[in-house]
């Protein structure tokens, strides 16, 4: 079932790899197939270089598994979290990608000042809240998703498509699999470049003006950037 979908998550969690965002196994991608409603993710632990297309697991939306020999990804409760809040996400990715995770270890939102930023996510990339003990000890991988939600109160997760885990790591969601690799590769480079920036003058400052023209010149009504 779901064959090319499963090729689809396939070919994203090794893309992971070619962009540099993961080492050993840190790292997966998810797509979900709205109609349906079941989700294809990376199993749990299996080394990019032996990976198959017929070794990605579909669940439902409560997780259990439909089909698959493997267990899951173990964040496979966070991607489903995401899918039933965020109904315009159609694939989710999760990596330790160095400067993204720095910014989640440091507990900072990375601020939006520049138009590289600007013109993939509206606002600051958010940091989520401490997680209580009880979260921590209890269904831990669906707390995370929800930690996730709750920062994302007040806040459109298509135009700010993605998340810092405080003390964790960078998620990223897109409208499939492809995109949300897209925009992990991009939230990281972000997060780079802000670091760099911000050891170069702490007290820098972005035009409001400036992110409002280079995000709508590819999001909304009045888009025009690309063909
Ligand atoms: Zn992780």
């Amino acid at each position: 079932m779901l064959e090319s979908l499963k090729e689809e998550v396939f070919r994203a969690n090794l893309d992971l790899v070619k962009h540099g965002l993961v080492i050993f196994t840190w790292g997966n991608v998810s797509a979900i197939d709205r109609t349906s409603g079941l989700v294809v993710i990376k199993p749990s632990g299996v080394p990019y270089d032996r990976m198959k297309a017929g070794d990605m697991v579909v669940t439902d939306l409560e997780g259990n598994v439909v089909e698959g020999r493997l267990k899951p990804s173990s964040d496979a409760p966070t991607h489903v979290a995401l899918y039933k809040a965020f109904p315009g996400t159609g694939g989710i990715v999760h990596t330790h990608s160095t400067y993204a995770t720095a910014w989640a270890q440091a507990g900072r939102d990375i601020p939006n000042i520049g138009t590289t930023h600007a013109d993939y996510f509206h606002d600051a990339i958010p940091c989520t809240d401490d997680m209580t003990e009880a979260e921590v000890n209890g269904a831990y991988e669906l707390e995370t998703g929800h930690v996730i939600i709750k920062r994302f109160e007040g806040l459109n997760p298509v135009h700010t498509p993605g998340v810092l885990v405080k003390n964790h790591g960078p998620f990223a969601w897109g409208k499939d699999a492809h995109d949300a690799v897209h925009n992990a590769v991009v939230m990281e480079q972000v997060a780079k470049m802000a670091c760099i920036a911000y050891g170069i003058n702490p007290n820098l400052t972005m035009n409001p003006l400036l992110i409002e023209k280079h995000f709508s010149r590819k999001h909304g009504p009045n888009a025009y950037y690309g063909q």
